[in-house]
């Protein structure tokens, strides 16, 4: 086992990571920017290291400055969270060839999984379903449209580097196609380097599910079952549950299976999510794409399989066995996350920013907190709007709701804006108790009110 982990990312996932560590027995290293110097994953971490300044492509995304300060402290291990440095495939061989361990999959999985595309093709052949749509990416609007003309309008264009809800756009017809390949390639090569694009049919009204995955670098490979996150905004993941509510026993066997054939397609180590597009009116689900990480909304499979995601990412990554076989795996009860984002619900879900001055966590029976506010933190503009999760179990989904609401009641955060009132309007809503919702629903819902 490891000795010393450093941590190569902020906010809440680098406490979630250090809090891993320490029960594990692991020393760890926190590394911070300038503007992190009262971070709370700092003062949580046996040590830290100052990786430059406050912009990102300057200390979080520099991989000099990390590999820099993984030798520093003589740590043998990153564990890069998610976001920043986590799907950089570049990132996991400077780790090994400086010797540390990344805790992720191997490089050549982040690459063939990190280009959209290039995942396509692989499931494609591994029999996986893919959304109807080119073969690899389209080079110029005549190629797209003829692609769009074959599987008919409305079509997205995606970046094939995408991530985040970011570099996609739609094209209702023919006349839109040039202008969304045109913001779409912008928008990826700005944020992601590279302005390769492609082109999925458009799925009116469809269920974001996605089904969690682990494997060990024996070649076994597990799933923990789904879950469901359609309840987005900008294509970006607001609150998230797990089992998903509405899967009939048949399909929710099969899309776990196809999680699992897609991991085994590139010989997937680690822990890693394999994300579908379900299509309730024809009872087809579609793979859109496998985040070689672990994912912001992990804790609601935590809670319903008793299965500590990071403590198993650091074990496979030294080398250890999964502990655990398919039959192993025990589902129980239902579990509810609600994203906490520094944003003002009364003005557009604009980022707010400011000094926190005061800060209550609920608390009681199956209520987890996974944050990195406390009185005096200074919320700042340059990351992430992302301060906190609030996850829930109960024996059931009702149950879950109940909690949440009771949770969410006594969740008291001043002098900053969140979006917990936005999270109380959902759960209040009868489209969500009922389990009646799509990814485009909760957009026309609070345009509605
Ligand atoms: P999840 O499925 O885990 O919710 P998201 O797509 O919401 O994943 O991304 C999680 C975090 O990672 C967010 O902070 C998001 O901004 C960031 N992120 C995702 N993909 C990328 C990427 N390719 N480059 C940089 N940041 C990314
Ligand atoms: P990212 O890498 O940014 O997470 P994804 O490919 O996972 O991008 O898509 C993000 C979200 O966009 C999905 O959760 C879904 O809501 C929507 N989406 C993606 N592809 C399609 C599609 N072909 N049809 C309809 N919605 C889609
Ligand atoms: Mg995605």
């Amino acid at each position: 086992m490891f000795q010393k982990v450093l941590v190569a990312n902020r906010g809440e996932i680098a406490v979630r990571v250090i809090r891993a560590c320490r029960e594990l027995g692991i020393r760890t290293v926190a590394v911070y920017s300038e503007a992190d110097r009262d971070a709370l994953h700092v003062k949580l971490a046996d040590e830290a290291q100052y990786i430059g300044p406050a912009p990102s492509r300057e200390s979080y995304l520099s991989v000099p400055a990390i590999i820099t300060a993984a030798q520093a402290t003589g740590a043998d291990a990153v564990h890069p969270g998610y976001g920043f440095l986590a799907e950089n495939a570049f990132f996991a061989e400077a780790c090994e060839k400086w010797g540390l361990t990344f805790i992720g999959p191997r490089p050549d999985a982040i690459r063939q999984m990190g280009d959209k595309n290039q995942a396509r093709e692989l499931m494609r052949k591994a029999g996986v379903p893919v959304v109807p749509g080119s073969e690899g990416t389209v080079r110029s609007v005549d190629d797209a449209l003829a692609v769009a003309r074959q599987i008919g309008f409305p079509v997205l264009v995606k970046a094939a580097g995408g991530g985040g809800g970011r570099g996609i756009r739609i094209a209702r017809s023919a006349e839109e196609l040039a202008q969304a390949m045109e913001r779409a390639a912008s928008e990826a090569g700005a944020a992601f380097g590279t302005t390769d694009v492609y082109i999925e049919k458009y799925v009116e009204v469809a269920r974001h599910i996605e089904v969690q995955v682990l494997g060990d670098a024996h070649g076994n490979i597990i799933h923990l079952g789904e879950r469901e996150c359609s309840l987005q905004r900008r294509r970006q993941k607001i609150l998230e549950e797990a089992p998903a509510p509405t899967l009939s026993p048949e399909v929710r066997e099969r899309i776990r299976q196809a999680g699992v054939a897609a991991a085994r397609a590139v010989g997937y180590s680690n822990a890693g999510t394999v994300e579908f597009l379900y299509d309730e009116s024809t009872g087809q689900f579609y793979f859109i794409e496998m985040n070689t990480r672990i994912q912001v909304e992990h804790p609601v499979t935590e809670m319903i399989t008793s299965v500590d995601l990071v403590k198993e990412q650091i074990r496979v990554a030294a080398g250890q066995r999964l502990r655990l076989s398919q039959e192993d795996v025990q589902l129980r009860g239902a579990a509810i996350e609600c994203r906490i984002t520094a944003e003002d619900p009364d003005n557009r879900l604009l980022p707010s920013t400011g000094t926190v001055t005061a800060y209550e966590p609920p608390g009681g029976p199956w209520t987890r907190v996974d944050g990195m506010l406390y009185p005096g933190f200074k919320v700042m503009p340059h990351y992430d709007s992302l301060v906190g999760k609030l996850i829930v179990w109960g024996e059931d989904r009702s149950e879950a709701i109940a909690r949440m609401e009771r949770a969410l009641g006594e969740f008291r955060i001043e002098g900053i804006r969140t979006s917990i009132p936005l999270h109380q309007r959902i759960l209040a809503s009868p489209e969500f108790r009922e389990g009646r919702f799509h990814t485009e629903w909760l957009e026309q819902f609070l345009q509605l009110k």
